[in-house]
Parts: structure tokens; sequence; C-alpha cells
């Protein structure tokens, strides 16, 4: 069992003010596999005047140096690969497929920022004037607990191309893995004070990071409701935010597609992470004559989901992180039945053989009304709801439908077709014909899915603050 009880603060494993501890559970069992100590207001000061103090520096350094520390985060990480998706199997239940290629992706952010930095224009020219891209300031991340470590790296990454510092708050059910990530960037060498971590809970750590004067920007992921608090904090000294939120989103099936394929696909899509995803597609939208054999394909594909131990290669479903997050997904799967859906698979309860984890059988609802609450709300657990529609308009408002707009998915067998869709859609990101993820295109969301985005130029644009120079 590890006890995590130190901060990482200008580069030092740092002793902790704070002395309250939080028991890190394995959710596929229950049983106890760490603690760690939550830093207080002072741990975060702490952090925050040494990330201060290295932006004086930090901020000064050229490309070339930036690009140096990329690429040793990245060897850092790769070098201790299959520890850290070892580490977010035990600590969070993200299925083997998952994770391993959750670490991937935190290694391609470091080389996709590497790609963004060589392109982009840290001096650029309007009208007559010069206009300098300065790195904002010190940058507060925080991370929630799906995918914490693969956020702190491409959040880090974009820090580091702009010249910023930062100091992590990530999710307190996340220490291990993060633990393991500050030993990769420790051992990477880092300049003193760039990277700062305090693990601790959201309204002491968060909160003193989101209402200290010397952060100037902080980049949120995590719920909507905590993303509006965040909002709202920050703007007593007016930092700048990006803040990635929740979502909802809607998977159009037009009547031309292959539904063989296009079914079980979407089936399997909403169950991503668990169904733990915040760009999960939630929302099935399938033609109202063709939703017969809708419901019977996507029942088929149910009896094919293995929901268990996410060790196993072929699992699809591990458990919900937490009890919470498994007594909330059971009460909306109740709220489902009260609302009169129709249930196609799973339902209330644990998945037989599996009573010792936070496991949630993959439940299918059809007959699902947009209004429903278990079509608005986000639920972040395997809940598919199936909802028919008359005609490709009608297909687009209900997809519309929702306070989210963080991604969207539609498939045709008409490219065009499925292009005039899709730009008619309020999301962040929509995917035509299948999952698909490019690190370099922008990602975030519309409404309330958030402010900002992430990701290549356009995310490196948010850690940078223009500054117009007239001679
Ligand atoms: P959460 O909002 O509960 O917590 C996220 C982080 O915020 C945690 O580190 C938490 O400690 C911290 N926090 C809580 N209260 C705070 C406060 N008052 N001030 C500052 N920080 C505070 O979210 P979660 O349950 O950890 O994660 C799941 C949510 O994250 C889902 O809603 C999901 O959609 C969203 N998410 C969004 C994206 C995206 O890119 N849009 C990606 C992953 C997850």
């Amino acid at each position: 069992m590890k006890r995590i009880d130190r901060a990482y603060i200008n580069g030092e494993f740092t002793a902790m003010n704070g002395t309250e501890v939080f028991d890190l559970i394995n959710p596929s069992n229950h049983e106890k596999i760490g603690e760690v100590v939550l830093g207080d207001d002072n741990d975060t000061k702490k952090a925050i005047a040494a990330a201060k103090e290295a932006f004086k520096t930090f901020s000064k350094t050229g490309i070339e140096v930036r690009i140096e520390i990329l690429k040793k985060l990245k060897k850092a990480v790769e070098k201790r690969e299959s520890e850290l998706i070892e580490t977010m199997i035990l600590e969070y239940g993200g299925t083997r497929q998952f994770c391993t290629a959750g670490v991937q992706n935190m290694i391609g952010a470091f080389d996709h920022m590497i790609e963004t930095l060589h392109d982009f224009e840290f001096e650029r020219k309007a009208g007559n004037t010069l206009v300098q891209m300065m790195p904002v300031g010190v940058v507060g991340i925080i991370t929630p607990w799906n995918s914490s470590n693969g956020f702190i790296c491409s959040k880090f990454a974009t820090a580091v191309a702009a010249g910023c510092t930062v100091v992590v708050k990530p999710s307190e059910m996340s220490a291990l893995q993060t633990q393991l990530l500050i030993e990769c960037f420790h051992e990477a060498g880092l300049p003193k004070g760039i990277f700062n971590v305090v693990n601790g809970l959201g309204s002491v750590v968060g909160n003193e990071m989101v209402n200290h004067p010397d952060i100037a920007k902080i980049s949120f992921t995590g719920s909507t409701q905590t993303g509006k608090m965040i909002a709202k904090g920050a703007v007593d000294s007016m930092k700048r935010v990006t803040l990635e939120l929740g979502g909802k989103s809607p998977n159009i099936i037009l009547d031309d597609a292959d539904f063989k394929k296009a079914i079980p696909q979407a089936v399997f899509g909403a169950y991503m992470n668990s169904g733990q995803a915040c760009i999960a597609p939630t929302r099935l939208l399938v033609p109202a004559s063709r939703l017969e054999e809708v419901n019977r394909l996507a029942k088929e594909t149910a009896l094919d989901v293995i929901v268990g131990n996410p060790a196993n290669v072929n699992t699809h479903v591990g458990p919900m992180v937490s009890e919470k997050q498994y007594e909330r997904v059971q009460n909306y799967i109740h709220l489902g039945l009260e609302e009169g859906a129709d249930l196609l698979a799973g339902g209330p309860g644990k998945p037989e053989g599996l009573e010792n984890g936070n496991f949630v059988k993959a439940t299918i609802f059809t007959n699902v009304r947009n209004n429903m609450r278990i079509a608005q709300e986000e639920i972040f657990g395997p809940v598919l709801s199936i909802i028919s529609y008359q005609n490709e308009e009608e297909a687009i408002s209900i997809a519309n439908d929702t306070p989210y707009g963080l991604a969207a998915y539609v498939t045709s067998s008409d490219e065009r077709r499925a292009l005039k869709v899709a730009s008619q859609i309020e999301a962040g990101r929509v995917c035509v014909n299948g999952f698909k993820h490019d690190p370099l295109a922008p990602f975030g969301g519309f409404k309330q899915s958030g402010i900002g985005r992430e990701f290549g130029v356009f995310g490196l644009e948010e850690y940078v603050e223009p500054k117009s120079i007239l001679v």
C-alpha cells in the first residue's frame, strides 16, 4: 500500500502542511490500495510562489529550450509506459484498452506540441504594429479523475511551449497515477519550479488556486457544475480560463447508413471508458422507421459487451470510479424506468459475480424522449439512450436540444450528406463515420460544455497574450 505525503514544489518532493488523509480504493474490489495526504492553503501558496519565481526566467527561454524539455518529458513518460497503464487500471478501473490508448496519447501530446511550436508565430504583424505573443503567466491546472494524467500532459506540454509555469491540482482520486507522472517528470530533469503539484480537495487547493492573484490562468477539465464555480471565482482577479466540461453527445445515424455496422459501433462507443467519458456518444438518434431494427441490433450487441475486470484485455466496461459514481449511475437507471423509457439491456443492480466492485450493467434504454432527464443530463456511466427522429431536420434539432455541445457523431454512406448535417450541429467536435481524434485539431465545447480550446495551435493561443508594440 502506497502513502503519498509529499507535494512536488520547486523540483523537490516537499513535506506538507496539510494533514487530512484521503483513502485510495480499488474500484474493482473495494480494497484500500493507498492513501494521500491532502494539501492545504499554505501548501498551495508555496507551490504558486515557486511557479511565480520560475516564470521570471522560464518565460524568457527560446523555442529550442522548450522543445528540448518537451522531448525529455516524452522520453520520461515512454520509459514508464507500462507502469502508468497498470496504475491507471488499478486506481480508477479504466479498461486496459482505454488506458493503453490514454498513455499513448500522453506520449503523443509532447510530439504534437513540438510540431505546433515549430510553426507558431510568437511575433506577428497587425497593420504597422508588431504583436508579440507573451506567455500568460502561472497556469493553474485542475484535472478530473478520468484520464487525469492525460490532461496534465497535454496542458503542461502547452504551458511549456508557451513559456508558462504551472501548479497542478489533480483529482484526489488519481494520486497514485499523478505520483508516477511526477516521478517521470522529476527524472526528466526540468528547470526548477516550472512544474509543481499539490494533491488536495477542490474546495481547498483548487479554491486557493482559483482565487490566488498570482495565477494568471486556470486550465480546468471537469464537470460543468465545478466549471461554473471556477469561472465565477476567477473573475475577481480577471484570470483567463479554459474550461473543458461535460457532454451529452448525440450520435446521428442517417437512414442510408450501414446499420449492421453503425449500431454495434454506436453501442460500444457509448461505453468508451466504461461510459465515463465526456465525449461518449450517449444519445443514439435513429430514424423512427428503422427503430425496430435498431433495437434488435443494439440488443444483440449488448450481449457481446464484456463487463468485468478492467485488467483483462477483452473487457469493454470496467467499474465506476467510486461508490458515489456507482450510486449516481444507478439513480439514473431507476430514473429512466420512472420516466417511461423502455429497458433494452442491463438495468439496475450489479452484474452477477461482480458484487464486490462498482460495476454497472451495460444498459440501453429505447423509446427515450429527448426531454427526459436521462437524455438531457450527463450520467457518466454505461447507459445509452436510443431516441427516434422523423426526418433529418428533426434529427439535427434533437441533437442540438441540450445544454451541452462538446462532441457529436454522424454516420451516413454519403459523406457529403453527413458533412451537411455535421455543419448544423452545435458542438466543438463532430466526427463523421466513426470515432476520431486529431490531437492537432481544436478541442472544446459549445454552450455549457466549456470555454476555450485545447490542442495544437488553438490550444497554444490560449496560453499566450498578444502585446502590441507601436513604434
Ligand atoms: P469534478 O468537476 O467533480 O472535479 C474536477 C476537478 O475539479 C477535481 O480535481 C476536483 O477536485 C476539482 N474541484 C472541485 N471543486 C472545485 C472548486 N470549487 N474549485 C476548484 N477545483 C475544484 O469532475 P470529475 O467528477 O472529477 O470528472 C468528471 C467530469 O469531468 C464529467 O462531467 C466530465 O464530462 C468532465 N470531463 C470533461 C472533459 C472535457 O474535455 N470536456 C474531459 C474529461 C472529463
